[in-house]
């Protein structure tokens, strides 16, 4: 059976009704689109977890300030269907702007602390219209699971503090980052990088590496953790760093010192294209005295 394409709202609730009121469990994994590797994975796991996948691409105008990629971010939307056929997806919604739309918005969904700082000082405004719009695609789906990637850590962090603030009634769960062989994680824009681009984008899983190795080493600062990952991006010439963080894992506020479980989260620019990655990383725990 051929995956549905749906367009529109009545479209989505015509082909969801009969799932809905046999009380099967629906998951939605909201995209972009240009699907790859780190989509297929949250798909994969809804696909086991659900017995309804519905696939959303939407490429959210709203979320992308002036001068960003809006007008050259990849749509493909033949080839994602495609790709959502072969792994067993029931329908992909990709509404158009009208539909998503219709009028300007007066109300708008703001985040809190969670958008503060990393993505949320370089994007300014992205995450207020990121948690407005899968507030949306949410309702207009009804889905009992949403899937998010960590790979977008600040993301997930503020779509999960939103779930909980406004009792929105479905389960966010939380995918791991999926990586090409070479570490680089699966991202639709690491098809802006040219040949040389795309070696020089390993560094910053590199960086992350090590400032994981420092912290899993007992370092407790987080400015030696940051050093040691600033060094490594500092030997790529093509890499300028955007930011680099050590984080709390669930307020995305830099941490004065290293306990427990933390994220370093990174961006850096690769010629003129901004990757984002991050890592979880697990202090050991600290000797006690005897
Ligand atoms: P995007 O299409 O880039 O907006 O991503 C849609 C969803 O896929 C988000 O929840 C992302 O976090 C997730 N995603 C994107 N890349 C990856 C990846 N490499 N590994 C895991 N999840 C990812």
């Amino acid at each position: 059976m051929s995956v549905e394409a749906i367009e529109d709202l009545d479209g989505l609730r015509t082909f969801l009704g009969p799932a809905r009121s046999k009380g099967r469990v629906i998951g939605l994994v909201p995209t972009m689109g240009a699907l790859h590797g780190g989509h297929g994975a949250l798909i994969e796991r809804a696909r086991a977890d659900c017995d309804r996948v519905i696939v959303s691409i939407y490429v959210n105008p709203t979320q992308f300030g002036t001068g960003e990629d809006l007008a050259r971010y990849p749509r493909r939307l033949e080839d994602d269907l495609a790709f959502c056929e072969f792994r067993g997806v029931d329908a992909v919604f990709a509404p158009t702007d009208a539909v998503m739309y219709p009028d300007a918005l007066h109300t708008w969904v703001e985040p809190g602390v969670e958008a503060q700082g990393l993505c949320g000082e370089s994007r300014p405004g992205h995450f207020r219209a990121v948690a407005t719009i899968v507030l949306k695609l949410i309702h207009a789906v009804g889905p009992s699971r949403a899937y998010f990637g960590e790979k977008d850590l600040q993301q997930l962090a503020v779509v999960r503090r939103m779930v909980a603030d406004f009792n929105v009634p479905v389960e966010i769960v939380e995918c791991p980052t999926h990586r090409e062989p070479d570490g680089l994680a699966a991202s639709s824009r690491n098809g802006y990088l040219d040949s040389g681009e795309r070696e020089a984008a390993r560094v910053l899983y590199r960086a992350l590496r090590a400032a994981r190795q420092r912290i899993a080493d007992g370092g407790r600062d987080p400015n030696e953790a940051l050093g040691a990952a600033r060094a490594v991006i500092a030997s790529e010439p093509m890499a300028r760093i955007d930011y680099i963080e050590v984080v709390g894992p669930e307020d995305m506020q830099p941490v004065p010192r290293i306990q427990g479980t933390v994220r370093v989260a990174g961006a850096v620019w690769i010629g003129g294209t901004r990757l984002i990655d991050n890592v979880r990383c697990e202090a050991p725990r600290e000797a006690q005295p005897t």
